[in-house]
C-alpha cells in the first residue's frame, strides 16, 4: 500500500476527549448538554445507529434519551412528540433518526423541529446558512466529518480540485458548500458528479481530493484516482461474506485496496469517516448548549 491512512477512528477519539472539557464548563454553569434521539418503528439498522449515538453521548457526559414510538404512530402524534421537546430547555439538540415510515412526511417533520435545536442540520434554516457560509448553521453530521478530517490531517483544501461523488442532501451537497466557504477547510474548487455525469472517470481523476458518498460497493477503481490524490469513502455497504461469522462485512464505495496503491491519503471502511459521523452529532450538541451561556 502506497497511501497513508487517515484514522476516523482515533481522530474521532481525540475530538470526543477534546469535547469533555466543554461538556464539563456547560455543567458546572447549570447547563447539561441534552440529545434527543427520536426513533419512530423497528428497522434493524436505525435502532444499531440510535444505540452508538446514545453510547457514545453518555461517555462524554452529555444527557441523552431515545423517545422510542410505534410504527403506526400518526404524523400528528410525531409532530406533536417534537414541539414538547422543542419547548423542553433541559433538551439542546434534537435528532430525527431517518428514514421515517412510508406514511409520514419527513419534510414536514424535519421542518418542525426548532433551527437552535437541529443538531442533524437538516432543517432549511440551517440547510440555507450552511450553503451563505453564516457560521449559527448547524453543519450535517458526516460531511462536518469529513471537513474535519481533512484540516486534521492537514490536507490542503484552498485552491484544491475537490471532485464529489454524489449528490446527496445528507452528504453530498452540503459537502459542496462547506468546502466552498472562506477561510480553513474551503476555498476548494468543487466539482459535484451523480449518476448523470458525462465519463466520471475522467471527472474523478482530475481530483486532488476525492470524496465518494453513492452507495455502490467498490464502484471507484484505481484507475479513477489521481496518483498522489486524497480519497475519502463515506459510503458503507454491506456484503456477502461467508468467511465471517455474520455472513457479511461492511466496505465502501472505493476498492481500497487498487486505490491505496496510487492515492497519498485514503479513509478506510470501517473506521474511517463513520466515527466521525458520530463525533460531529456530539460536536453539534455541544454547540446548541453553549448558546445558552451566558
Ligand atoms: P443517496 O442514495 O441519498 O445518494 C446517492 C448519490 O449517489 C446520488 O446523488 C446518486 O445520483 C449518486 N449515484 C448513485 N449511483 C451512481 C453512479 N453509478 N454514478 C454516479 N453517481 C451515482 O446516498 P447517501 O448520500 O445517503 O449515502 C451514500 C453512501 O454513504 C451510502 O453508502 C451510505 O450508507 C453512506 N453514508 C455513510 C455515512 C457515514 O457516517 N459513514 C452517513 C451517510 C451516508 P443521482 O442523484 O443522480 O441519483
Amino acid at each position: 500500500m502506497h497511501a497513508k491512512l487517515i484514522d476516523g477512528k482515533k481522530l474521532a477519539e481525540e475530538m470526543r476527549a477534546e469535547l469533555g472539557p466543554q461538556v464539563e464548563e456547560l455543567t458546572k454553569a447549570g447547563i447539561i448538554p441534552g440529545l434527543v434521539v427520536v426513533l419512530v418503528g423497528e428497522d434493524p439498522a436505525s435502532q444499531v445507529y440510535v444505540r452508538m449515538k446514545h453510547k457514545a453521548c453518555e461517555k462524554i457526559g452529555i444527557y441523552s434519551d431515545i423517545v422510542k414510538l410505534p410504527d403506526d404512530t400518526t404524523q400528528e402524534q410525531l409532530l406533536s412528540t417534537i414541539n414538547r421537546l422543542n419547548n423542553d430547555s433541559k433538551i439542546h439538540g434534537i435528532l430525527v433518526q431517518l428514514p421515517l415510515p412510508k406514511h409520514m412526511d419527513s419534510t414536514a417533520v424535519l421542518e418542525s423541529i426548532d433551527p437552535a435545536k437541529d443538531v442533524d442540520g437538516f432543517h432549511p434554516v440551517n440547510v440555507g446558512r450552511v450553503v451563505t457560509g453564516d457560521p449559527r448553521g448547524f453543519r450535517p453530521a458526516t460531511p462536518y466529518g469529513v471537513q474535519k478530517m481533512l484540516i486534521r490531517y492537514g490536507v490542503e483544501t484552498s485552491g484544491a480540485n475537490v471532485v464529489i461523488v454524489g449528490r446527496s442532501n445528507i452528504v453530498g451537497r452540503p459537502m459542496a458548500s462547506m468546502l466552498l466557504h472562506y477561510g480553513e477547510g474551503g476555498d476548494a474548487t468543487v466539482t459535484v458528479c451523480h449518476s448523470r455525469t458525462k465519463d466520471l472517470p475522467a471527472v474523478a481523476r482530475a481530483a486532488d481530493i476525492l470524496i465518494v458518498a453513492i452507495g455502490r460497493p467498490h464502484f471507484v477503481t484505481g484507475g479513477m484516482v489521481k496518483p498522489g490524490a486524497v480519497v475519502v469513502d463515506v459510503g458503507v455497504n454491506r456484503v456477502d461474506d461467508p468467511d465471517s461469522e455474520k455472513g457479511y462485512k461492511l466496505v465502501g464505495d472505493v476498492d481500497f485496496d487498487a486505490a491505496a496503491e496510487v492515492a497519498s491519503l485514503i479513509t478506510p471502511v470501517p473506521g474511517g469517516v463513520g466515527p466521525m459521523t458520530i463525533t460531529m452529532l456530539l460536536y453539534n450538541t455541544v454547540q446548541a448548549a453553549r448558546q445558552w451561556l451566558t
